[in-house]
């Protein structure tokens, strides 16, 4: 079922994806792609089993899915918006169908995809109607001589350009509005990432356990990218932008060192520039990735942000760290690796 259902989606994918920047063809034979799917508070106790084998099987489809590119020569770009589109096309992550609902009651979508070779990017931020907030980045990537369209007008751009209209009732689900409905009672803004003890708020730590998605991805090129997207944060101010579409903060992608894609509550990821710091320490002080990310996870925590990132180096090197409680998350290697998980350690 899920093999029939991959190939399906390759074939769709691959046709309607061709990478046609493809600069350097000698190739490694080596590559890596990491996914997330947020991080927050995911207790084991709170998750039944149905609900952590539907996690588990959606990350392995989008893995497998990339996996299966990657060693056929698929370039790194393809990969991460392919892998980004099956997340956004889940109610289970809080991307694309599955988006939040901000405080007016609107889901509205932002997602930023960067390349590595030559450091061009797209972004969107604000979107409403897009199936696929990550194809109007790509879209805003190549098809214009700018990197980031907001709003409406943005939209409008991405619509001419082919990008796949979505009606709003594609986007509700009543477990979103239910969250939101919570969220307005209590005036609060819902971060996806709380890591409250409170046995009390449970209900509310229940709808914190579902967030942004990304993907990095180290092609058998050499080359990285990295792409992230998101429906914010539930019960947000209309017209919010977070990390996830800001170059540095929420994403970032750099052949000389790495590429990183980031989720938590994004005004901390904004004025940390997590992404960029991650990326800056290897390049201007030749640390290891392990080393850079750990010391950017502590900034992060220093300055009481919550949430994580995985990163992948050039050198098919990668890490999924978080201060939270858990992150979905999953990693596949042109070694074998193939791992997916969602709590603290990977069982
Ligand atoms: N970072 C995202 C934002 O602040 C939210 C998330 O990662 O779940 O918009």
């Amino acid at each position: 079922m899920i093999k029939s259902l991959i190939i399906t989606l390759l074939i769709v994918l691959t046709i309607t994806m061709k990478d046609t920047t493809k600069t350097n063809t000698s190739t490694t034979n080596t590559y890596t792609i990491v996914i997330h799917g947020g991080a927050g508070t995911i207790k084991k106790e709170k998750l039944t089993e149905k609900k952590e084998k539907e996690y588990k099987t959606l990350l392995s489809l989008a893995l497998e899915t990339g996996k299966f590119h990657l060693e056929k020569g698929g370039t790194a770009m393809e990969t991460t918006e392919m892998v980004i589109k099956i997340l956004e096309d889940s109610p289970l992550f809080n991307a694309g169908r599955g988006s939040v609902f901000n405080h007016k009651g609107f889901q509205e979508m932002d997602a930023s995809i960067m390349d590595g070779r030559d450091l061009t990017f797209g972004a969107v931020a604000g979107f409403t109607n897009l199936k696929n907030p990550i194809e109007g980045a790509r879209i805003v990537k190549d098809s214009t001589k700018h990197a980031f369209l907001y709003g409406e007008r943005g939209q409008e751009f991405c619509l001419s350009k082919g990008a796949i209209y979505a009606d709003s009732s594609y986007f509700y689900s009543e477990y979103r509005w239910k969250q939101y409905q919570r969220a307005l009672k209590r005036d609060a803004i819902e971060l996806d990432h709380s890591d409250d003890e409170d046995a009390e708020k449970d209900e509310i730590l229940d709808s914190k356990k579902f967030g942004t998605v990304g993907c990095v991805v180290l092609d058998k090129y050499g080359n990285l990218a990295a792409g992230t997207s998101t429906g914010g944060l539930t019960n947000k101010k209309f017209g919010r932008i977070g990390d996830s579409p800001i170059i540095g903060a929420g994403t970032y992608a750099n052949n000389e060192s790495c590429a990183v894609s980031c989720t938590g509550n994004g005004e901390y990821f904004l004025r940390g520039t997590i992404a960029r710091d991650i990326s800056a320490l290897m390049e201007y002080k030749n640390y290891s990735l392990k080393k850079s990310g750990n010391k950017t996870l502590k900034k992060l925590s220093d300055m009481h942000g919550k949430g994580g990132f995985i990163s992948v180096d050039k050198n098919g090197n990668y890490i999924m760290m978080f201060n939270t409680r858990g992150m979905y998350r999953g990693v596949a290697t042109s070694k074998g690796e193939f791992k997916v998980g969602m709590y603290s350690t990977f069982d």
